[in-house]
C-alpha cells in the first residue's frame, strides 16, 4: 500500500473532512497523530506577506507582474520565483499564492498589474518559469485564478460565457504549461463562474486540469470562493480557504453519511493534501525531495514502490529542506534589475539616455514621483522594508545636480495614510500611532504601537473578541488651516480632534466580496480646522465585523468625491515654472490605489486627476520633458507626441527610483517590451467592457483578444504588443524557417551593448479555420555588444500551429512565419508547411 494511503487509513471521516478547510485565514489543519503539520499559505504573487498583514513584518517587494512580463525573460521569471520561495521559507510559508495568470482581456481589468499579458504563450512561459523557480526550493506555487477571472467587476458571481476553443487556446493555455510542464503543486480556483458553473464546482477542475493535464496537487479555493457543501465536494475542489468556518466541516460529514458525497471523493482530496504536505516538508516520515522543475520531481521510489515518491525518513521528523533566505541585498539587487529590465521605452526623441555626467538640474514633478506605487493594491500587497521613490533615486544618482520636486497634480483619491514622520504615539512617544483593540465590554485586549495610520489585521494577529479598534496619534500640523481628515473601515466610525468629536458615521461594506471589503473599505471624511503644532487625533470603529480581517485607516482625504481639487491651476503652474527653470523635467504620472487594484475594474483608462493637463503644461515649458508612467496596466497618454521621451515603469517594486535613475542615466537599458497593447483612445479598444450584463460577461470575441483583436479590427494602438525601444538599434536578417524552428541573424547596429526581444509570429492566409490575423509563436531575448551579430534559433512549438476543435488539430497546408521586433514590425517572412 502507498505510504499516503496508509496514513489516510488511520483517519476517521471527521478527521479527514477537518483537513479540507483552513484552520484559520492562512493555515491548514495539522493532524499530529499522522505526522501532519499545518501548512501556511501566503500571498503572493510579487512578495511574501506571510500570515500577518502588518507593517512590522516587511517583505521584499519585487516589481509587479507586468514589469516582470515586460522583460520577456524566462530566466528572470525563474529567479523571481526562487526569490519568493526563499522569502516564503523565511516567513514560514509552504505555499506561495501566485503566479496570477489570468489574461489581460480588457485593459480596464483592475488586477492586470498582477498578471502578465494579453498573450497566452508569453503568460504560460513566464508562469511555468515562475513555478519552477518557486518549487525549486521545495515551496509550492499556486497558479491562479483558474479560470476566467480576467476582470474584477462582480467577481464573486459573474458568469463568463466563453467558447471551448477560446478557453483552450487562450485562458486554459495560460495555465497548461505551469501544470503540465512545470508541475505546479497547487492551483487556485477562481470566484467567478464559467459557462454556468462557479469555478469551485466547475467541471473544468476535473477536465482538463486533473484528468488530461495530470494535475495531482491541491485545488485551493480563492478566499471564500467555496460556497456549497455538496457540489463543491463532488467537484475536484480540495481545500476550502480560509477557515475555520466554511461550507464543509460537519455539513460535509453529514453529506457523506447521507450518501450525497462518496467518501472516496473526500479520500481523494485528503490524498492530494497529504501529497502536498509531503512535497513541502509538512508530513513526517516522508522526505520532501527538492523539486527539479518537472512534474516528475516526485519519482516513484524503486525500493518501496510508492507512487507518492517519498522515501520514508529513518525515524525522524520529515526532513524539511534547509531554510534559505534571500538576503536583503539580494532582494534589492533583483528588484532593481527586474524594474530596469522591465521598463519599456515607448518614445525617445533623442533624449535618453542622458549623457554623462547627467543634467545639472532636474525638475522632478508629480504626486507619483514622491508617493509612487511600488505595487498594486489588494491581496498582492506587502510591506516593503523601504521604498526608493523616483525623487530619492534621482537625488542619489545625481548628488551634485539641483533637483526640485513639485506636486503638479494630485493622483490619489480617497484616504491617504498620514505621513509617519508627523505622527507620535501618545502612549510610548514612539513614531506612529497607538492602536487599541477592545472587546464589547470596553476591555482592552491589546494596545500596541504601530508604524502606520493604515492598519490592517488579517490573520492570526487580530485579538479574539475584538469588537472595537481605536487609533490615537499626535499629528504634527505644520501649516495651520483646514484639512480633510477621515476614516476607512467597517463599523461605526468616529473621529475626535483634541477630544472633540468631529465625525460619526456607520460604514458598511456591502456585498459578498469580503476580500474586496478589506482591500477597499468604505470611507468618510470631514473638514477640520487645525492650529499649528500637535493635534491629538482619535479614530475609532465600534461594532467591527466579526471573523476574518480588520482594517482601519486614519488618513487625509486628498480628493473628496464631488469636490474640485483645490489649487489645481496653481499647482500645474508651479510645476511648469519649475520645469522652465531646469535643464530637464521628469514627470512621473500614474494611477492611484483606488482605481487600479483588486476587487474593482477601472472605469476609464485616463490618468486620474489633472495629470494630462500637467504633462502638457510641463512639456510646453521644457522641450526636454521625460514622462515616466507608474501604472500597472495601460493608461491613455494623449500628450505622448508632445514630450521628448515616454518610459513605462509599471509598479516598479521597492527599488523603482534607483532603477529609474539607472535607466535615465544609461547605466541600465530599459529592457522591456510591451506584454500588452497600449491603446491611444479608449474608443479604439476592441475588447473593452468588463462589467457583466445581467451577471454575464460574454467573451464574444472568441480567440481574438489583445493584439489579435486590434489586428482584426484594423485599429491602430498607441504602441503595439511587443514594442519597446531600448538604447541601441538592431537589424534582423537571413531568416530560415522549418516547421520546428526558425533561425535568423540578429545584429546590434548601435553604439552600445543592449537587449532585444526577437519575436516570431505565425499567420495563415487561407484555410477553413477562423484564426487571428497573426499570433505569437516564439521569441528570444538577445543580448549583444555594439556591432556584434548572433545567429539565433527560436523553436516553434507544435501547439503554435494547432487550433482547438474538440481536440488539438493541425490544419494541413502552409503557414507564414514573420520575424521582427513587435507585432507591428515584422520585416522578415518565410513560408513553411504545417508540421
Ligand atoms: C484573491 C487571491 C488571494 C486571496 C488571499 C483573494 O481575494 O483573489 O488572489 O490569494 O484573496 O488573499
Amino acid at each position: 500500500m502507498h505510504q499516503i494511503d496508509r496514513l489516510l487509513d488511520k483517519l476517521t471521516l471527521e478527521r479527514k473532512v477537518r483537513l479540507l478547510t483552513g484552520a484559520d485565514e492562512w493555515s491548514t489543519h495539522a493532524d499530529p497523530d499522522i505526522g501532519l503539520r499545518a501548512m501556511v499559505l501566503s500571498d503572493g504573487p510579487s512578495g511574501i506577506r506571510g500570515v500577518t498583514w502588518d507593517e512590522r513584518d516587511p517583505a521584499v517587494n519585487l516589481p509587479s507582474a507586468t514589469a516582470l512580463a515586460a522583460t520577456w525573460d524566462i530566466a528572470t521569471a525563474h529567479a523571481y520565483g526562487a526569490a519568493l520561495a526563499a522569502e516564503a521559507r523565511r516567513k514560514g510559508a509552504h505555499v506561495v499564492l501566485g503566479p496570477t495568470i489570468n489574461l489581460h482581456r480588457s485593459p480596464l481589468g483592475g488586477r492586470h498589474f498582477e498578471a502578465y499579458s494579453e498573450d497566452p504563450l508569453l503568460t504560460a512561459d513566464l508562469a511555468a518559469a515562475y513555478v519552477r523557480g518557486v518549487q525549486s526550493l521545495g515551496v509550492a506555487a499556486t497558479p491562479k485564478h483558474y479560470v476566467g477571472n480576467d476582470f474584477e467587476t462582480e467577481r464573486f458571481t459573474a458568469n463568463v460565457v466563453v467558447s471551448e476553443r477560446a478557453l483552450r487556446e487562450l485562458y486554459l493555455a495560460a495555465f497548461e504549461k505551469a501544470v503540465v510542464e512545470a508541475g505546479a503543486w497547487v492551483v487556485m480556483s477562481a470566484y467567478n463562474a464559467v459557462n454556468g458553473a462557479t469555478m469551485t464546482e466547475n467541471p473544468l477542475l476535473a477536465e482538463p486540469l486533473c484528468g488530461e493535464w495530470g494535475f495531482d496537487g491541491v485545488v485551493v479555493s480563492d478566499w471564500w470562493a467555496a460556497r456549497s457543501t455538496v457540489p463543491a465536494a463532488l467537484a475536484r475542489q480540495d481545500l476550502a480557504m480560509p477557515g475555520p468556518d466554511g461550507p464543509w466541516g460537519d455539513a460535509l460529514v453529514a453529506a457523506v453519511r447521507d450518501g450525497l458525497v462518496p467518501e472516496a471523493a473526500v479520500d481523494e482530496k485528503v490524498r492530494r493534501l497529504l501529497r502536498l504536505a509531503a512535497r513541502v516538508g509538512a508530513l513526517d516520515g516522508l522526505t520532501p525531495a527538492p523539486a527539479t522543475g518537472t512534474r516528475n520531481a516526485l519519482t516513484p521510489d524503486p525500493a518501496t514502490g510508492t507512487d507518492d515518491g517519498r522515501v520514508p525518513a529513518s525515524g525522524t521528523a520529515g526532513g524539511v529542506p534547509p531554510a534559505v533566505a534571500v538576503s536583503a541585498e539580494e532582494g534589492a539587487v533583483l528588484a532593481r534589475r527586474v524594474a530596469a529590465d522591465g521598463m519599456v521605452l515607448v518614445r525617445n526623441e533623442g533624449e535618453l539616455p542622458w549623457p554623462a555626467p547627467g543634467p545639472r538640474s532636474v525638475a522632478v514633478i508629480g504626486h507619483n514621483a514622491l508617493q509612487f506605487r511600488s505595487q498594486g493594491g489588494g491581496s498582492a500587497t506587502v510591506t516593503p522594508p523601504y521604498v526608493i521613490s523616483p525623487l530619492d533615486g534621482l537625488r542619489a544618482a545625481l548628488p551634485d545636480a539641483e533637483i526640485t520636486w513639485t506636486l503638479g497634480a494630485v493622483t490619489q483619491e480617497g484616504l491617504a495614510a498620514l505621513p509617519i514622520a508627523r505622527l507620535t504615539d501618545p502612549v510610548s512617544g514612539e513614531p506612529g500611532v497607538r492602536a487599541r483593540f477592545l472587546d464589547s465590554g470596553g476591555r482592552e485586549l491589546l494596545s500596541e504601537n504601530r508604524r502606520s495610520s493604515d492598519l490592517a489585521r488579517l490573520g492570526g494577529s487580530r485579538p479574539a473578541g475584538t469588537t472595537s479598534v481605536e487609533v490615537t496619534t499626535r499629528y504634527l500640523v505644520r501649516e495651520p488651516g483646514t484639512a480633510r481628515l477621515g476614516i476607512a473601515g467597517a463599523g461605526f466610525a468616529t473621529l475626535a480632534v483634541d477630544g472633540v468629536r468631529v465625525l460619526e458615521r456607520e460604514l458598511v461594506h456591502e456585498g459578498e466580496d469580503f476580500g474586496g471589503g478589506l482591500v477597499s473599505p468604505p470611507h468618510v471624511s470631514v473638514t477640520v480646522e487645525l492650529a499649528a503644532g500637535e493635534a491629538e487625533l482619535t479614530a475609532r470603529l465600534d461594532g467591527v465585523p466579526q471573523g476574518n480581517g480588520l482594517t482601519l485607516t486614519l488618513g487625509e482625504d486628498l480628493a473628496p468625491a464631488g469636490t474640485a481639487r483645490a489649487g489645481e491651476v496653481e499647482a500645474i503652474g508651479a510645476a511648469a515654472e519649475a520645469a522652465r527653470r531646469a535643464e530637464v523635467a521628469v514627470v512621473v504620472v500614474g494611477t492611484s490605489p483606488e482605481i487600479e487594484r483588486e476587487a474593482a475594474d477601472r472605469a476609464t483608462l485616463a490618468l486620474p486627476g489633472a495629470q494630462d493637463r500637467l504633462v502638457r503644461a510641463v512639456a510646453a515649458a521644457n522641450p526636454r520633458t521625460v514622462v515616466v508612467v507608474n501604472a500597472g496596466a495601460p493608461v491613455l497618454m494623449p500628450w505622448r507626441y508632445e514630450v521628448a521621451a515616454v518610459l513605462l515603469g509599471w509598479f516598479g517594486g521597492q527599488e523603482f527610483g534607483n532603477a529609474l535613475a539607472d535607466v535615465l542615466l544609461g547605466t541600465a537599458e530599459p529592457g522591456g517590451r510591451l506584454p500588452t497593447t497600449w491603446p491611444g483612445e479608449e474608443t479604439d479598444v476592441p475588447v473593452l467592457r468588463t462589467a457583466p450584463v445581467d451577471g454575464v460577461v460574454a467573451y464574444e470575441e472568441g480567440v481574438h483578444v489583445g493584439y489579435r483583436a486590434w489586428l482584426r479590427a484594423g485599429a491602430e494602438p498607441a504602441y503595439p504588443f511587443g514594442h519597446g525601444l531600448g538604447y541601441t538599434s538592431w537589424e534582423l536578417t537571413d531568416l530560415a524557417a522549418s516547421p520546428s524552428e526558425v533561425s535568423l541573424t540578429v545584429r546590434n547596429t548601435g553604439g552600445r551593448a543592449g537587449k532585444h526581444v526577437v519575436q516570431v509570429y505565425l499567420s495563415r492566409e487561407s484555410g477553413a479555420v477562423d484564426r487571428p490575423v497573426r499570433w505569437l509563436a516564439g521569441y528570444a531575448v538577445v543580448r549583444a555588444g555594439a556591432g556584434q551579430a548572433d545567429r539565433v534559433t527560436i523553436p516553434l512549438p507544435r501547439r503554435a500551429f494547432q487550433h482547438w476543435d474538440g481536440g488539438w488539430r493541425t490544419e494541413p497546408g502552409e503557414f507564414t512565419v514573420h520575424a521582427g521586433s513587435s507585432v507591428a514590425d515584422l520585416p522578415l517572412t518565410a513560408r513553411i508547411s504545417a508540421p
